[in-house]
């Protein structure tokens, strides 16, 4: 591959690291939306959060830890800058007040960036995001399948009352015909529950539930050749709560749960989305504010630019 005219991250011999203005690994961030394949965006929202709050801050510190991100994949080949447009759009601004006027300013957004040919590329914010995401989702793409990485598996009628939280987007996701749930799989669910039967909501609707103690101690590579088999060719999302990380890879977050995945096994997830048809990725619920010395939020950024190498029409260097 030559030189490529699509935006390109800033490298850390034209611009120290520690320098100039941190948009996710330095990208150019002045794109049109409609020039672009892949918009990276920051939905900088946590009034739906249930115990610590601080997701609001997750943008920003991911954008600080991606400084160190460079464009080539070593372990893949991929090389994600040579064939797809992809720059940092910049946050979406909705209230840090009102949940329901803020769930529709974020659903407007994705509605605009959506109306352009691309695939968004989410920094949480908390997990109430991906109701207003997944709503946009279908209606451009239809019902989508999901890939949910998650210490919980956010299917909750109501919290304290409330339709919409940061524990409840997958139960109305279904409601809403949003999700084809053959297609669904939640991934490293775990922890203390309300009833024994907590996780059983999710196997009714059609969803493949692996609970974290499938996990312990095996690569992930087998399990996600199922996946690619169970969600097939169709238009698939993929959500990743960084809580479903161990808390020591991953501190910095609002309901840490013990036992959690490693990251060798959040990249074997990951990378074993290559070769679907995905519509849409995120990384939720980094609080930084948490964080030992940026590691959640080094981790994410990481993870974030492992989601753009296996994006359709991603080039390989090999
Ligand atoms: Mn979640
Ligand atoms: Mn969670």
């Amino acid at each position: 591959m030559g030189e490529s005219s699509n935006p390109q991250p800033l490298g850390g011999n034209e611009m120290p690291r520690f320098g100039g203005i941190a948009t996710f690994m330095r990208l150019p961030g002045e794109t049109d939306p409609a020039d672009l394949d892949v918009a990276v965006i920051g939905v900088p929202f946590d009034i739906g959060t249930s115990n610590r709050p601080g997701a609001r801050f997750g943008p920003r510190g991911i954008r600080d830890e991606s400084v160190l991100l460079r464009p080539y994949n070593m372990a893949t080949r991929a090389a994600p800058f040579d064939s797809l447009r992809i720059d940092d759009t910049g946050d979406v601004a909705s209230s840090p007040f009102d949940l329901s006027s803020a769930v529709e300013q974020i659903e407007e957004h994705f509605d605009y960036l959506l109306s352009n040919d691309l695939i968004t590329a989410s920094l949480g914010g908390d997990h109430t995001i991906v109701l207003p995401i997944l709503r946009a989702m279908a209606k451009k793409h239809g019902p989508v399948g999901l890939i949910h990485v998650d210490a919980h598996t956010d299917i909750n009628d109501t919290m304290f009352g409330a339709k919409i939280a940061h524990g409840t987007p997958f139960r109305r996701a279904v409601e809403e015909g949003l999700l084809d749930t053959d297609r669904v799989v939640q991934i490293g669910v775990r922890g203390t529950g309300y009833a024994a039967d907590d996780f059983d909501w999710s196997r009714e609707q059609g969803f493949r539930v692996v609970q974290v103690e499938e996990c312990w101690g095996k690569s992930l590579t087998p399990l996600m050749s199922e996946v690619r088999e169970q969600v097939d060719d169709g238009p698939v999302y993929l959500s990743f709560d960084i809580d479903g990380l161990d808390p020591s890879f991953a501190p910095g977050t609002g309901t840490p749960e013990v036992g959690g995945l490693t990251v060798p096994q959040a990249l074997e997830i990951i990378r074993g989305c290559r070769g679907l048809n995905l519509v849409g990725v995120d990384l939720v619920e980094v609080a930084p504010i948490y964080d030992t010395s940026g590691l959640t939020s080094l981790t994410a950024a990481n993870l974030v630019y492992e989601m753009l190498c296996v994006l359709p029409g991603v080039s390989y260097r090999d």
